[in-house]
């Protein structure tokens, strides 16, 4: 039956009167998008018992969790060892600061990092299959499918199977706050209806913000305009719903580059993936000019932006296409530039012959030798070029992830800019200080455990 009801809340932040044609639901906790940090929160809080309702604003689930290319960070697990690949918690933090990414956030990355095994045992236990070593700090999945959208099938299958409702196409809107508590959100459905949820607790969820230029202007200027490869759904809904109640943004002017955007027909793909097989990158003058896969991404976006034109290519060959599933569904999508020689690549993406043989020559004998004299390039040299056909894709820098986010302590809670938590409101995901599947999946999970204390 459907009635009208009228609120009206009297706080110091919010004075608003609705008329709502839909009856209110009621649950215990409101979930606000289905990524992999809300639907692993779903999934704990349903495991013990709890009402839960996922809000997802997108006609399908899993926004830029779908997106996912390649690698789950995690260090020191069974199957890291297993393969020899054994790096400890204090070393893997160390290479992280020298990235610079995350400087302020490193003892939460350090608990993260610990709980590696957790991560992947309670993605595996799902049958995510992560099983397949890429470095001693990278897992990917064991056929070599992307990892986003793996992670995703397996958990909208494992949500179904629990029976835990989602409703898609029900944007998030307003939060509802009263007497200094936020007691649940205001949706809006795809025909314009407004309907409040009521909740014990509400988990924003919401995904990264780099698909919103005003918010990129407001805190991260540097990269305004710049291609990005997220989903067209994250455009920091949580911050601007979260910032109505005073909440405190951390970190948000670092902003995750991508030093391996691949832009045709509209559409841009992270070719990340051609550098971890082993890809170098070329300028037009057929050289490297880089450590090719240096871990701080905003030099390497800023060395990309002062070549000639701008412009930069990966290079790969077979052995790096034949290692990944994902390069070859670029490949079919005609994303790469395919040549049986060297030359007839340089020919092909107008670079100097010479010069890109000579490029190749010199840093396949510098893989044979394992050490990487002209940019002291260290991680994942894994083809010396001797593997024709040859293939190049062309490059741009742009926005990936958003680092900064919603300030949250370690339970999750949200924070004021006064540093004082906002009663039953928690943030989880890249919506937080942070990004990456093992982010997301672990503050999802952080917050699932504290609701299930209270
Ligand atoms: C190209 C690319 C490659 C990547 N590669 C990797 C990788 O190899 N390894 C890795 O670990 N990470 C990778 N990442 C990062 C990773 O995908 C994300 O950090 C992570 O998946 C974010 O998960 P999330 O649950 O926090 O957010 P999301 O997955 O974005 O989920 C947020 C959801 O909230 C919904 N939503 C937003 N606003 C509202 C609203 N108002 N109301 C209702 N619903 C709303 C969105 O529609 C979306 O479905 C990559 C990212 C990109 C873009």
């Amino acid at each position: 039956m459907q009635y009208k009801s009228v609120f009206t809340f009297t706080s110091a932040l919010l004075l608003v009167a609705n008329v709502y044609a839909l009856e209110p639901i009621h649950t215990g906790t409101v979930i606000v998008g289905s990524g992999i940090s809300g639907l692993a929160a779903a999934l704990d809080l349903n495991k013990y018992g709890q009402d839960v309702l996922v809000l997802e604003k997108m006609p399908f689930l899993g926004g830029t969790t779908n997106l996912a290319a390649q690698y789950f960070v995690s260090v020191n697990t069974r199957e890291h060892q297993a393969a020899g690949k054994v790096l400890s918690v204090p070393d893997y933090l160390k290479r992280t600061e020298k990235s610079g990414r995350n400087a302020a956030n490193l003892p939460r990355t350090a608990q993260r990092m610990y709980d590696s095994q957790k991560n992947v045992d309670w993605l595996n236990e799902k049958g995510v299959g992560l099983t397949r070593v890429i470095s001693d700090y990278q897992l990917g999945i064991s056929d070599g499918s992307s990892l986003g959208s793996k992670i995703m099938k397996v958990l909208a299958e494992k949500t179904k199977e629990a029976g835990i409702p989602i409703m898609t196409n029900a944007k998030v809107v307003n939060l509802i706050y009263k007497n200094g508590k936020v007691l649940g959100v205001e949706i809006e459905q795809k025909g314009g209806e407004k309907q409040e949820v009521l909740a014990k607790n509400v988990v924003l969820a919401t995904g990264g913000f780099n698909n919103n230029q005003g918010l990129i202007a407001k805190y991260a200027p540097e990269w305004k305009g710049l291609p990005t490869t997220t989903a067209v759904s994250a455009t920091g809904d949580g911050i601007v719903l979260a910032e109505k109640l005073k909440a405190a943004v951390k970190g948000a002017s670092e902003v995750g580059l991508n030093p391996s955007i691949h832009s045709q027909d509209g559409i841009n793909v992270s070719m990340s993936a051609a550098r971890l097989e082993g890809g170098i990158m070329i300028n037009l003058a057929g050289k490297r000019f880089c450590d090719d896969y240096y871990p701080d991404y905003t030099k390497m976006a800023r060395q990309m932006m002062a070549q000639p034109e701008g412009k930069s290519f990966v290079i790969i060959d077979d052995k790096s296409m034949k290692a990944s599933k994902r390069l070859q569904g670029f490949l079919k999508k005609g994303y790469f530039v395919e040549a049986p020689t060297v030359a007839e690549l340089a020919r092909k993406i107008g670079v100097p012959e010479k010069n890109l043989e000579e490029t190749l020559k010199t840093y396949g004998e510098s893989v044979r030798k394992g050490k990487d004299e002209a940019f002291g390039r260290t991680l994942n040299m894994k083809t010396d070029f001797t593997h024709p056909p040859y293939y190049a894709s062309s490059l741009l820098p742009g926005t990936q992830v958003s680092v900064g986010g919603l300030d949250v302590n370690d339970f999750m809670q949200c924070k004021t800019i006064d540093g004082k938590i906002i009663p039953n409101l928690y943030a989880v995901g890249e919506l937080t200080y942070d990004s990456g599947t093992p982010h997301s999946l672990w503050t999802g999970r952080k917050a699932a455990e504290h609701i299930l204390s209270k």
